[in-house]
């Protein structure tokens, strides 16, 4: 019954047609490691291009709407971002919580739409550094967890990406004893939530996961991978991360 180790490059605003060929060295190396479930969330302009070059790879989009389509300008339902060929999603990362606003409620509402789509979701949440100084990293974390779980949560279609905003692209992680704390929280508290099946969901890392840290990372007793942002946009730095799970 163990869980697949998932490692997810998160491109964020990155990536032109210039930048393919890495998708497609991504999706060789993936394909060499095939205990390893890897997939790249891209800009909504590659998925279409991204697909057609993934290898083993899976392409995802980095958000949907909640809605399946209507009058609101530049956002992108999850059956569009299904059409160009994406199988998964991003939902509640931290930027976009922070940039657009986004609520718990709107996040479990996002990932109801992407799972009605067929689409797989990884549900991010996360501390502030100022949370995490005033002590309450874990309380804060399990209550987004619990406010953004979407209806019907299930191992098979969700997975959940703990990731500290104060490590995101900033080169600092948590110490380890304090990765495996937050994860076996979040742990018990799915398996609370949703019951056996909380078992088998997969809890990603993400924040400045690179080739140096992952190994150590992923041994962990609750991490079943990472969601990687800057070390995933080249083969040659998100290759030995694939490996490293
Ligand atoms: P980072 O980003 O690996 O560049 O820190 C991770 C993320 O935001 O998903």
């Amino acid at each position: 019954m163990g869980r697949r180790k998932l490692v997810v490059g998160n491109w964020k605003m990155n990536g032109l047609r210039a930048h393919l060929p890495q998708v497609a060295a991504i999706g060789a190396e993936a394909n060499t490691h095939a205990s390893v479930e890897v997939g790249l969330c891209v800009p909504a302009t590659l998925i279409l291009s991204a697909s057609e070059a993934r290898g083993g790879a899976f392409i995802g989009g980095q958000d949907c709407h909640a809605q399946d389509s209507g009058a609101h300008t530049g956002c992108l339902s999850a059956a569009m971002l299904k059409e160009v060929g994406a199988t998964w999603v991003i939902v509640g990362h931290s930027e976009r919580r922070a940039d657009q606003h986004e609520t718990d409620a709107d996040v479990a509402a996002k990932a109801c739409a992407a799972r009605a789509q067929g689409l797989k979701v990884i549900l991010c949440v996360g501390e502030s550094l100022d949370t995490r100084d005033a002590g309450a990293a874990l309380p804060f974390v399990l209550s987004q967890l619990s406010a953004s779980l979407p209806q019907a949560a299930a191992a098979d279609w969700l997975s959940i990406a703990y990731e500290p905003v104060w490590c995101i692209g900033t080169g600092r992680i948590p110490t380890m004893d304090q990765i495996s704390e937050m994860h076996g929280a979040i742990r018990a508290a799915l398996v609370d939530a949703i019951g056996a099946d909380g078992a088998h969901m997969r809890i990603l890392y993400g924040g400045s996961v690179n080739a140096a840290n992952a190994a150590d990372v992923f041994a962990l007793a609750d991490v079943d991978g990472g969601l990687v942002g800057g070390a995933s946009l080249k083969a040659e730095s998100f290759g030995p991360i694939i490996a490293a799970a």
